[in-house]
């Protein structure tokens, strides 16, 4: 077998390499199933079983409480930006913090359904950094708030949540799911696409507060109305299987190795401060986009002094092992991407690659 790389793509993205044994041990004859996950029923019982770990174990690591439900939903992130606003926009006004790209997309798809309030926007700063709860303007008796804890692209985590009240507050967690403590209590939705922190693509981990589905009007389409969609349990049709089943080890292996996500978080935070620590260090020569107290653990964008020697930075990393290092095509420059997945030898070998390519090129 080729040697695997240290992968800093930001989605799909590295997987622990523990699952993927495991999931190759058990490609051909699941236990109990003598055959492929792929292959049997989700209706059977194995399935069932499976599906119902994968709940299981996101609940534990999250602590939730009977009042939420988790679905599994197809159609990625991107599509809850839109089913969000189908089932709770219609006819009213959201309020939507403006922190970055992915934010960016989530308000012009709810603008197709209702009315959009920008709460704050880092746009005029390049989305350098998150706002303080209090910087939000909200909207008395918005439908949510809705806020992008992590821009995947621009590197900045929002670390607090807005403080909205009664008004329901909804979270695209995708690029920092299950990689720190969260109160969830106070979220009324919260979406992650998976192919970040917690699986392949293809499938959004939605959790939903039970109050929310009373809010779900008649007449949507059944795959996109959230009462349908936990009514059946995320079974109203096939759903994902296979990325359900993996999502079920990697949030097994959370908990074998790490406990819960105090422990995660620790870990995230230790890999971080490896790169960040080189940065601040280099007299310069590496950048970071992000303000600092806005400072993601699981996306960090930076440059190098000019677009030659960054083309030269992510050319050399891949042929030394350390592949997927080139900035969003939107933003440029370079970003290393360390969801929970990325081992710590990895940010290592990033910390000295990049402090050999400064002596080497500085
Ligand atoms: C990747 C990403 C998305 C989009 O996910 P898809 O599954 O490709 O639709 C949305 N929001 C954030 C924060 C992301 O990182």
């Amino acid at each position: 077998m080729e040697e695997r790389v240290f992968n800093f793509s930001a989605g799909p993205a590295t997987l622990p390499l523990p699952v993927l044994e495991k999931v190759q041990s058990e490609l051909l004859s699941y236990p109990g199933a003598g055959a492929s996950v792929m292959e049997i029923s989700h209706r059977s019982k194995v399935f069932a079983e499976i599906h119902a770990n994968a709940k299981a174990n996101i609940a534990k690591l999250l602590n939730l409480s009977e009042k939420h439900h988790v679905l599994f939903l197809q159609g990625g992130a991107s599509l809850q930006f839109s089913m969000l606003a189908m089932n709770f926009l219609q006819g009213g006004t959201a309020d939507y913090v403006h922190s970055g790209s992915w934010a960016t997309k989530a308000m012009a798809e709810a603008k197709k359904i209702g009315t959009v309030n920008t709460a704050w926007s880092g746009k005029a700063d390049n989305f350098v950094r998150m706002p303080k709860p209090d910087e939000l303007q909200l909207t008395d008796g918005a439908a949510y708030v809705h806020f992008t804890s992590n821009e995947t692209i621009q590197g900045i985590t929002m670390f607090e949540e807005p403080e909205t009240g009664d008004t329901p507050l909804v979270c695209d967690a995708s690029s920092d799911f299950l990689s720190r403590p969260l109160d969830i209590s106070k979220y009324a939705l919260l979406y992650a696409g998976a192919q970040k922190n917690v699986g392949p693509a293809g499938t959004a981990v939605v959790i939903l507060r039970d109050d929310m589905l009373a809010k779900v009007p008649e007449g949507l389409p059944s795959l996109l109305d959230y009462k349908i969609m936990a009514d059946k349990d995320s079974l109203y049709n096939t759903p994902s299987c296979f990325i359900i089943y993996i999502i079920g080890e990697v949030t097994r292996w959370i908990l074998d190795e790490f406990g819960g996500l105090e422990e995660m978080a620790a870990h995230n935070e230790a890999k971080a401060a490896l790169v960040y620590d080189l940065i601040d260090e280099s007299g310069g020569y590496y950048r970071g986009h992000a303000a600092k107290d806005s400072r993601s653990k699981m996306n960090i964008a930076f440059r190098l002094p000019s677009e030659e020697l960054e083309a030269k930075f992510v050319a050399n990393a891949k042929a030394a092992g350390l592949d997927g290092l080139k900035g969003h095509r939107s933003v440029g420059g370079c970003r290393a991407s360390i969801y929970n997945a990325m081992p710590k030898a990895g940010c290592e070998a990033l910390r000295d690659f990049m402090a050999a390519f400064q002596k080497d090129n500085g």
